[in-house]
């Protein structure tokens, strides 16, 4: 799902951003309210909705938080008006992280209830009790809601978690995405029996969408895990030996004229991959006489043959890579680039 929205500044370092539909629900509702029940209901229901964003969000850091422990980078959070959606680089390893990501979310806001439910227990009758009421029932709500098992929601994830345990990623993926629809539609009809929960239909609207793009992303992952990276991966030219001279490797350009990219030997394991311009320009702004491998930097083992595709696509996103050697079954070398990933999964 695409998502726009106008970032509005970084929370434990992640960018936050607020999808353009929020404040355009923050400014009809308020309007309405102010319009019925004079500035008092006004101000009160922006009050109630400014904090509900602010739930939304400590929810969404929840889950970051722990995705981050298990080593998963988190790429931003968009907030919109049905709930917030924070993307992650890669995905959780063992069915246990799933889970523990997806209960964080949750736990924050009966975490945030307890001290609401205090209050609203305390407070003597007034104002400030009736602001702490909403806020209470929000977080409650929130908590609850999510736990429904409509995948792609929380207690979906915690579902097709539990069914991984059992059946493979793409069946788990599969059933909880059908199971996810099945509420949708519970959610429809009540959205069309009674108005009030209309707002039911657009999170009915998400859940199809983001779980047939789970299935998708599921339905790659099952293909690449198929393949090997000597499969995708592209041949190139021989090394050019590390203790060539610039001069000589500049012979590789010419004896090569199509290929993009060059391996340099850095020693018997190693190797380091450079672009055909970056190999050009080494050639030309250095001394002619210098050794190849004294001027080219990052030194890598080329992934064996028999790598399953599935993890050299993680490797390629965990590395903010887009390419990796790879030893071909006959001693020679290739490249795997997120293309190549492409290019197979679409023959
Ligand atoms: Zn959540």
């Amino acid at each position: 799902m695409k998502l726009k929205g106008i970032e509005l500044g970084r929370v434990l370092g992640i960018p936050v951003r607020l999808h353009f539909t929020f404040p355009f629900f923050l400014v009809v509702i308020v309007a309405v309210e102010t319009y019925g029940g004079g500035w008092r209901a006004g101000l009160h229901i922006a009050g109630v909705l400014i904090s509900l964003f602010i739930f939304v969000l400590l929810h969404e850091l929840g889950h970051s938080v722990v995705a981050r422990r298990y080593g998963i980078p988190i790429l931003d959070i968009t907030l919109l008006p049905i709930g917030g959606v924070a993307r992650t680089l890669g995905l959780p390893k063992t069915s246990g992280q799933e889970i523990a990501i997806a209960l964080a979310g949750p736990a924050v806001n009966y975490a945030l209830a307890i001290p609401l439910g205090i209050a609203v227990a305390t407070l003597p009758a007034g104002t400030l009790r009736e602001f702490a009421i909403p806020l209470l029932l929000a977080n409650l709500m929130l908590g609850t809601f999510n736990l429904i098992p409509a995948f792609p929601m929380d207690g979906g994830r915690v579902l097709r978690a539990l069914l991984a345990l059992r059946k493979n990623y793409l069946d788990a993926t599969r059933i909880a995405v059908w199971v996810g629809r099945a509420v949708a539609v519970i959610f429809v009809v009540v959205a069309v029996v009674d108005r009030e929960w209309i707002l039911l239909a657009l999170i009915a609207l998400f859940i199809y969408n983001a779980g047939g793009a789970e299935l998708r992303l599921a339905r790659r992952l099952n293909s690449l895990a198929k393949g090997t990276a000597q499969d995708a991966a592209a041949p190139l030219p021989p090394a050019i030996p590390g203790d060539a001279s610039l001069s000589r490797a500049f012979t590789w350009l010419e004896s090569f004229p199509y290929a993009p990219y060059f391996a340099i030997e850095m020693d018997p394991i190693t190797i380091s991959l450079v672009g055909r311009e970056e190999l050009g320009d080494l050639c030309l702004a250095l001394r002619a006489n210098m050794e190849i491998s004294r001027v080219t930097l990052h030194a890598e083992i080329p992934l064996a043959g028999k790598y399953s595709l599935a993890d050299a696509r993680r490797k390629l996103q965990e590395a903010h890579r887009n390419m990796l050697p790879v030893r071909l079954p006959n001693g020679s070398l290739g490249i795997l680039t997120l293309l190549d990933l492409e290019a197979w999964l679409s023959h």
